[in-house]
């Protein structure tokens, strides 16, 4: 059955780096679910540069069955950029990014959809649990979203990862984001509408080992606070005040040493001291003061859309006829 792109309702989005021991049965996960769909579907599986056989699987699929498409990418762009891709491709009215090591059951798309149908324009998947992972990635993880709700003003949510249904309206407005260093759930979350969550239990990864090393958690949990938050430029600013202050004291406390002519002093220690720690004081300051200068570039190379409209009413009424 061939799928017209007009009429593709659901677009399930797949990034792949290197799961040739979970595809098989991946495959078949996905076949399920897309026969107990209650619309047409596609699948978009994003190659992130695989380097194994898995490559040749899926290329194999693609030719035999219409339903699945197939975006190679020409090396490892790494998990944000693969969905991106994905997501420019997709047709459907709903879009569901899940994970190809069957960590997001297929099943719970169908409660995606389910709260899609109610209205909802945004549906995340919550972990209750996290199965089959070391003490230190839950741990560090937990971490990570604790830390980032402190620190952003978008109520990013917490054990929620890229599984999740959106809405064609909402994937419209993220492409208008269209900055380089990319968090989408963070970008989701700023972008708002009608959001709304189903809990799931995060299984064990059905085959094959995490593509997420130390390193690629480090970077994602950079851009998370790079992209959504100005504390740490904030802190800078703070750092300067605080020690521009302390510097003028402790310069008030040696020039008051050196006028009350305390025998210990070493000649020109004072004027050394006071000059030392008004200029580092000082230098943190203007530092932190262009930090702030570099925070503005910042948000306004991120070429966010200044606002998001979720709804239009009225406009497209005919002009009514003045009464007279
Ligand atoms: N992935 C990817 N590019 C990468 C790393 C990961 O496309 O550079 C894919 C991977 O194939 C999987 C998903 O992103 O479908 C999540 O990765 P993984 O399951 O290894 O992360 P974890 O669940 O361990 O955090
Ligand atoms: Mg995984």
């Amino acid at each position: 059955m061939a799928i017209d792109s007009r009429t593709v309702s659901y677009s399930i989005i797949v990034p792949v780096f290197n799961e040739e021991a979970v595809l098989p049965i991946l495959l078949r996960r996905l076949d399920l679910l897309l026969t107990r769909l209650n619309g047409p579907a596609e699948v978009i599986i994003v190659d992130d540069g695989s380097s194994d056989s898995g490559t040749i699987v899926l290329e194999a699929l693609v030719k035999r069955d219409p339903r699945y498409r197939l975006i190679g990418l020409s090396r490892n762009f790494g998990h944000q950029v693969a969905i991106t891709a994905g997501m420019d491709a997709a047709q459907g009215q709903a879009i569901v990014v899940m994970d190809a090591d069957l960590q997001d059951p297929p099943e719970v798309v169908e409660q995606l959809i389910a709260k899609w149908e109610e209205g909802y324009e945004v549906v995340y998947a919550r972990r209750l649990s996290r199965a089959g992972e070391s003490r230190f990635k839950r741990s560090t993880a937990h971490l990570f979203y604790r830390i980032l709700g402190r620190m952003t003003s978008v109520r990013i949510p917490a054990d929620v990862g890229d599984f999740r249904l959106i809405d064609r309206k909402v994937l419209d407005a993220l492409r208008q984001m269209p900055e380089r260093d990319r968090f989408v759930r963070g970008m989701i979350a700023w972008l708002g509408f009608r959001q709304t969550e189903v809990t799931f239990h995060r299984l064990e990864r059905a085959a094959g080992e995490t593509k997420y090393p130390l390193l690629k958690m480090t970077r994602l949990a950079l851009a998370a606070a790079l992209g959504f938050s100005d504390v740490p430029l904030r802190l800078a600013i703070w750092c300067g005040l605080v020690v521009s202050c302390l510097a003028l004291l402790y310069g008030g406390w040696v020039l008051v040493l050196w006028m009350s002519m305390d025998s210990h002093l070493v000649a020109g220690w004072s004027s050394t001291m006071v000059v030392i720690s008004l200029l580092c004081g000082l230098n943190m300051l203007m530092t932190g003061i262009v930090g702030l200068y570099i925070g503005r570039i910042h948000a306004e190379v991120k070429h966010r859309p200044l606002y998001v409209v979720q709804k239009r009413l009225g406009f497209d009424r005919a002009q009514a006829a003045p009464a007279s």
